[in-house]
């Protein structure tokens, strides 16, 4: 499988090429030149499999000219040490906790699988790989955490001063080792923009080899696909309609979705729930996507102004809207919705969400009382509520315990470099220490 860049389709590059160079260099982002679908036989038996082989499956079709089948098997066995489990929730409703990972979040996926493979082709070069990684909260977390001493690759977390938890910003400013965290003076766009400029900075890139390992890297894409058809297999759906809501962001978990979706997994809606961020539900409403500054929220994982994988979607479709606006519908919710959303579930059924698998409720309910579809609704937990131990408390009246995963963070020293917003600053740092 070869992999263009959104700006280009004529011109492709290996699976290697796409994930060590992240960013494609005319600023594109790197899709599969065709998505591969799967045979009937292996979707019929889809719940006789496990997680391990259902992503194997998925893995193997896009890495097939770049990695040895066996090297993938490890490298899956690696990534997933924890389920996805569906968990049942009210009739007809269940979540899909993706938060059982190392850092608590479904970023760990992403993060996990990405580092394997960059460690696989770090291996074969002589040059160590820097990664940069722009934060709202959860992406830092899991790319140090899954990076944290992996031979040949060196990290630095970008993230915007005072606007991730306590909990977050602890589990990447306390790793040490090839892990350095810099706190910007700024919001999360402003991270995203300073390592974007850093792609295309040539005096830098001649110099370092450098890479990202946001929700643009295709290595991050390609696993957010696996537990969409876990999910669907641990269902049973019978003939009726699967619908996922998926809290979104930067929109790499719903694209992850949407490629389960094209490969032959028969959802019938994904729905896009955000908070006030909601540049992606006015697109739907309006047909125009108008990036803007990002507001801070109690889901502030979502705070995003101008999410990188629209381009992605819109590749899917050709552009296509009216497609576009058939498969995917969005929902916007405030953070008032969100923790009366929070106090409900917790109240009717002791479930305790965290503020985004909330948002994520708030879209599948609406959904469903708008369409009378007698479907089974799925929506993504994408966080343990622990991580959110501030709000969820304050929210729930609760004193949630926090998990050893997490506490063991908690009794660290911080230690970042602080920088203001600007190009010059960052890409002064990054030429003295790498
Ligand atoms: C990153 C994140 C999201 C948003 O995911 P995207 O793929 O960027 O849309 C949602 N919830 C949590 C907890 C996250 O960390």
């Amino acid at each position: 499988m070869k992999f263009y860049s959104t700006n280009n389709p004529s011109l492709k590059v290996s699976l290697r090429q796409a994930v060590t160079e992240g960013l494609a260099p005319d600023n594109g982002l790197y899709m599969p030149e065709r998505i591969p679908v799967l045979s009937k036989d292996f979707l019929d038996k889809l719940n006789q499999k496990t997680f391990h082989e259902i992503a194997f499956e998925v893995a193997e079709k896009f890495t097939d000219e770049d990695i040895p089948a066996a090297e993938l098997k490890r490298i899956i066995q690696h990534t997933i040490q924890f389920d996805a489990p569906v968990v049942p929730i009210e009739r007809d409703v269940y979540a899909l906790e993706l938060f059982h990972g190392p850092t608590l979040a479904f970023k760990d996926f992403g993060a996990r699988f990405m580092s394997q493979l960059l460690g696989f082709f770090a291996n074969q070069q002589d040059k160590e790989i820097v990664i940069l990684v722009a934060t709202s909260g959860d992406t830092g977390s899991a790319v140090a955490n899954g990076f944290l001493d992996v031979p040949g690759t060196k990290v630095v977390v970008l993230y915007p001063s005072g606007k991730v938890s306590e909990i977050q910003e602890k589990q990447f400013t306390t790793l040490g080792h090839n892990i350095t965290a810099l706190e910007i003076n700024g919001n999360f766009d402003d991270c995203q923009r300073l390592v974007k400029q850093a792609f295309l900075d040539r005096k830098l890139t001649s110099r370092i080899f450098l890479t990202s390992a946001n929700s643009i890297n295709i290595a991050r894409l390609i696993p957010q696909s696996f537990y969409y058809f876990y999910a669907y297999s641990r269902l049973t759906a019978g003939s009726r309609p699967v619908i996922f809501s998926v809290p979104s962001g930067n929109f790499g978990n719903l694209t992850g979705g949407l490629i389960a979706k094209r490969m032959g997994l028969p959802i019938y809606k994904f729905i896009a729930s955000t908070n006030i961020n909601d540049v992606f539900p006015q697109y739907l409403a309006s047909r125009r996507f108008t990036p803007r500054t990002s507001l801070q929220t109690i889901s502030n994982a979502m705070d995003v102004g101008n999410p990188s994988n629209f381009a992605r979607i819109l590749d899917l479709f050709n552009g296509d809207f009216d497609t576009i606006a058939r498969e995917i519908m969005g929902y916007a919710f405030s953070d008032e919705e969100t923790k009366s959303a929070m106090r409900d579930i917790y109240s009717r059924f002791q479930y305790v969400m965290d503020p985004h698998g909330a948002v994520a409720y708030l879209g599948l309910k609406k959904f469903m009382k708008e369409n009378d579809v007698n479907g089974i609704g799925v929506f993504v937990e994408t966080a343990h509520p622990a991580k959110f131990k501030e709000v969820v408390d304050r929210t729930l009246k609760t004193e949630i315990t926090i998990p050893p995963k997490l506490e063991k963070f908690l009794g660290r020293e911080k230690t970042t470099i602080p920088l203001s917003a600007d190009y010059e600053e960052f890409s002064a740092i990054l030429s003295r220490n790498f």
